[in-house]
């Protein structure tokens, strides 16, 4: 069981601290704070308080708390600051080093958070209290910050007995597939990394959070080109995970992955021909066969076929897309082993992409434009 604890404000706010308690299956443990100390006072007693993680609310000043005679309000710093000063004390030890979780109104996330990224890159995982009053994202928010709890412990004790990490032992590869899979100058780097927080963010962003190495669900159907309401999906994962080809390294349980090399390999061999070769059709009548499961192969939401070379999941819809019939979307975080991002034209004919907050790149915005203005149709 993790031991975490929970900072706001209001009084009343301590009952998310309960739910999340309550549905993590006996994962994790609460504790509710108000911030009645300066800025400084109250990271120290967070830190001492030897924590597995720390969750804030990110307005932590609309409440005045005031000194004993009343007269100065102590709580006049937001969640951005309280964290800043956590992490400085991480920089002076590593073992103080703690997943921060930041757990407030969805508004004030999307209005105030998000456009102060210096206050973005101070968290490891963002989780809106409107989330946790519903079953599902709940429970994710839960095994989430359990999950995270997990990799900071695994890492800080791996840094007491080795001084450097080892990124092929927290991902889980096997010896002979680490030079294939690992020897990129970004993912080298992170071998250099001392504090626990650091290796996570790049752990996020350059394999969790980015398909390339590591793929998503929605990314590997659209490698095997099978359609997200295909009958026997859960036969098909349970079939590749028997396989092997599930990712089982830091993060897996929050965020499950699979490996694409490994994948790719197989159904080069299986199928006679690699995946990227073969139309939609094809590709999952030869799955069909060889995982003797009945699937249903991915069609293209713009040309209604399902003879197209699938590549990647839309950024925008999450549905298999052929890169034939997709932008680029703009990126600022590329890696030459990350999947450039891709949206599917059908969600640029829609506009769907803008409500997920993506930008089309510039080299492909004249050609977005044409879709939009049905110079180009399906
Ligand atoms: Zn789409």
């Amino acid at each position: 069981m993790f031991n975490g604890v929970f900072v706001d404000d209001t009084e009343g706010e301590k009952r998310y601290a309960k739910l999340l308690a309550e549905n993590s299956a006996g994962m994790l443990a609460l504790e509710f704070r108000q911030p009645g100390h300066e800025v400084t006072e109250l990271a120290e007693l967070l830190i001492d308080g030897h924590f597995d993680f720390v969750a804030l609310d990110f307005r932590l000043d609309e409440v005045p708390i005031r000194d004993a005679e009343g007269q100065k309000q102590k709580n006049k710093y937001r969640a951005s600051a309280l964290a800043q000063q956590i992490r400085d004390r991480a920089i002076e030890s590593s073992n103080n080093d703690v997943p921060l979780i930041l757990l407030s109104q969805e508004n004030i996330i999307q209005e105030i958070f998000h456009a102060d990224s210096t206050a973005e890159d101070l968290f490891d995982l963002v989780v809106s209290k409107q989330e946790l009053v519903k079953g599902d994202t709940l429970k994710l928010a839960a095994t989430r910050i359990s999950s995270l709890a997990a990799a900071y412990k695994i890492i800080k004790d791996y840094l007491v007995k080795n001084k450097t990490i080892d990124l092929a032992v927290l991902l889980g590869l096997d010896s002979h597939e680490t030079e294939l899979v690992l020897n990129h100058q970004a993912l080298r780097s992170i071998d250099k990394i001392r504090f626990p927080h650091q290796i996570i963010s790049k752990l996020m962003s350059l394999l969790v959070q980015r398909p390339g190495i590591l793929l998503t669900d929605d990314d590997l159907l659209a490698r095997l080109a099978i359609s997200p309401d295909s009958p026997n999906i859960n036969q098909l994962k349970a079939k590749l995970d028997m396989l092997g080809f599930g990712y089982s390294g830091v993060l897996h349980d929050g965020w499950p992955r699979w490996w694409w090399h490994r994948v790719e390999v197989w159904a080069k061999d299986s199928l006679g021909a690699s995946l990227g070769s073969l139309v939609g059709t094809e590709r999952a009548n030869r799955l069909a066969k060889v995982l003797e499961l009945e699937l249903k192969p991915a069609m293209s939401k713009w040309s209604r076929s399902s003879d197209e070379f699938f590549w990647v999941a839309c950024a925008s819809c999450d549905h298999p897309t052929e890169l034939k019939h997709s932008v680029s979307g703009y990126d600022t975080s590329y890696q030459p082993f990350l999947e450039p991002s891709r949206i599917c034209w059908f969600c640029v004919q829609t506009g769907a992409y803008q409500k997920r907050g993506l930008e089309i790149e510039d080299s492909d915005s004249s050609l977005a434009e044409k879709i939009k203005n049905g110079q180009i149709q399906p």
